[in-house]
């Protein structure tokens, strides 16, 4: 059977990437419960139970989304406090956004200790792997943040695809570690690799073509999907870019993009990223 968890980076669309810097915030409402309580619903009409890699922001906005999101169910993980990426930070500065994202879901929801991660804009690569040492100092036990191919922003094209603990090349897998990398998923086929894991990536690529190389992806190991709401959200506000970034941003936003989760949720069996992580420890 196939090992395959649904995760959600739970962010408002003004933490995108290519929109964080140009938008003036007091301008626009973020948007957050509109693009996330239909996704819930799905999701429990599906009885489909997710990983949520929340930014601190929004659980501070939005606390009665995050008490909601974790009595349905769901397991909350963390995508720092402030959505900026590893390379804009350093081992100090990434602590204090751990160390403030971890007291906000204490004050939140009491009880529930984040064990998983994942870095804005996957944006952990060997340059900033010094995040994984803090992570571990501070109860996590997995990272899904890395991306095995070469994208203009992102990507550590030589990483495993499967689980496996990493030296700090992030290349190199070792026998044990305090965290476990679930790198995102990438369907190697000869000399391509082709990113069937999710966002813009979903909402560009063939179905057909998604369905078949996460099936084959599989073969390796467990699969993980990402989304943000906002992809969902025919409402999301366009910001002036360049055609290149609107592209990349708004298509097939909305309906599309929910009819294409909806064939996901129809054809995989969808588990939480800590119950599989567990199992594969076990
Ligand atoms: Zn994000």
């Amino acid at each position: 059977m196939i090992q395959a968890a649904l995760s959600i980076d739970l962010e408002s669309y003004w933490h995108a990437e290519l929109l964080r810097t140009k938008i003036d915030r007091s301008q626009y409402d973020d948007r957050v419960e509109q693009a996330t309580r239909p996704l819930l619903t799905l999701l429990a009409r599906h009885r489909v139970r997710a990983t949520f890699f929340t930014v601190g922001e929004v659980i501070q906005a939005h606390p009665a989304l995050i008490q909601d999101i974790v009595a349905a169910g769901h397991e909350l993980a963390c995508h720092t406090f402030t959505h900026r990426p590893l390379w804009e930070l350093n081992e100090a500065l990434f602590e204090e956004e751990i160390v403030h994202f971890n007291h906000m879901v204490a004050a939140t929801v009491p009880g529930i200790h984040p064990r998983g991660f994942r870095a804005p804009t996957f944006s952990l690569n060997p340059d900033t792997s010094w995040a994984l040492k803090v992570l571990a100092r501070h109860g996590y036990t997995y990272d899904s943040s890395v991306f095995p191919m070469k994208t203009p922003l992102y990507g550590v094209p030589q990483a495993p695809t499967a689980p496996y603990y990493p030296a700090e090349d992030l290349v190199t897998p070792r026998s044990d570690g305090p965290i476990l990398e679930w790198p995102m998923t990438v369907w190697r086929l000869g000399p391509l690799t082709l990113p069937v894991c999710g966002g813009f990536y979903l909402r560009a690529l063939p179905m057909p073509l998604i369905l078949h190389g996460l099936t084959r992806a599989a073969r390796q190991g467990p699969i993980v999907i990402y989304l943000h709401p906002w992809e969902l959200d025919p409402d999301t506000p366009r910001i002036a870019l360049s055609p290149r970034d609107r592209f990349i941003t708004y298509h097939n936003l909305g309906s599309p993009m929910r009819r294409r989760l909806e064939r996901l949720l129809k054809t995989f069996d969808f588990q939480p990223m800590s119950d599989i992580v567990a199992s594969l420890a076990g």
